[in-house]
């Protein structure tokens, strides 16, 4: 599949029309950055580390029945994905607290929440995405009560999928960032999952395996990733 007009290209991936218009090719990018673009770096390999996590990931949540954009990885760092219109919103599932909910509500981080939960937040980049709050999202039109429904659900289930997949990696999955879209009128996964969108933490140790290393210096960014790639491909089929 050949890559023709560049649609898109934002911080970590660049997206490419094909001959076929229901399907795109999505790049990887070497880039790393953080608070809101502000923080930026690049690191060799790191598109082709991201790409080789989420294909797995995403493989193995269609082989459990998650209906996701994912076709087929092409290149060390480019995959066929579904055409999708966006949903502009980031679904993000917590189970312990980290990030801007310990800032939101001053609770320690690293707190198991006793039901997971799931959050909405605008997904624009002039705005710094805020969160919204229920009703905001239906004043935004961006979803209908039935498809915020699904959304949720969706999200949980994943959750779980995703919670047992990285258990089996000897991984805690503390919080993730979903995105979904429309493919005529289903509700598709679209993005990725990666340690740019996931926090992961070493269930023996605590040590953090994900973007927190890079956003505060933590340390060797680049083994922390290929470390996760290590764990996921070992355990996927
Ligand atoms: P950002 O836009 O935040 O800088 P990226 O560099 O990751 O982020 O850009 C990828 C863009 O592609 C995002 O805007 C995302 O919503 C969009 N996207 C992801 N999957 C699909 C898809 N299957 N179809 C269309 N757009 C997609
Ligand atoms: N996240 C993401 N993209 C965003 C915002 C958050 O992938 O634009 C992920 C982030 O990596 C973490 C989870 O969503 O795994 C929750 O992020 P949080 O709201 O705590 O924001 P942070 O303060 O970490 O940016």
């Amino acid at each position: 599949m050949q890559k023709r007009k560049k649609l898109y290209e934002g911080k970590a991936k660049i997206l490419w029309a094909t001959d076929d218009p229901n399907l795109l090719i999505q790049e990887f990018k070497d880039s790393l950055t953080a608070f809101d673009g502000v923080k930026k770096s690049s690191m060799g390999g790191k598109g082709s580390i991201n790409c080789e996590i989420t294909s797995a990931l995403f493989k193995m949540l269609e082989s459990k029945g998650i209906d996701t954009h994912f076709v087929k990885k092409i290149a060390p760092s480019e995959q066929v994905v579904r055409h999708l219109k966006m949903i502009q919103l980031e679904v993000i599932v917590r189970n312990y607290v980290a990030g801007s909910l310990k800032k939101r509500t001053g609770l320690p981080e690293g707190k198991e929440i006793e039901r997971p939960i799931v959050e909405f937040y605008f997904k624009s980049d002039e705005l710094h995405d805020p969160l919204l709050a229920f009703d905001h999202i239906f004043m935004m039109g961006f979803v209908s009560m039935a498809e915020y429904n699904y959304l949720r659900k969706a999200a949980l289930k994943i959750n779980e999928i995703l919670g047992n997949f990285f258990s089996e990696c000897g991984l805690k999955l503390v919080d993730f960032k979903l995105e979904f879209g429309r493919h005529g009128t289903d509700i598709v996964l679209g993005d990725e999952i990666t340690p740019d969108t996931c926090r992961l933490w070493d269930e023996k140790t605590g040590e953090k395996l994900d973007k927190d290393v890079f956003r505060f210096d933590l340390g060797d960014v680049e083994s922390v990733y290929k470390e996760v790639m290590r764990r996921v491909t070992e355990i996927s089929v």
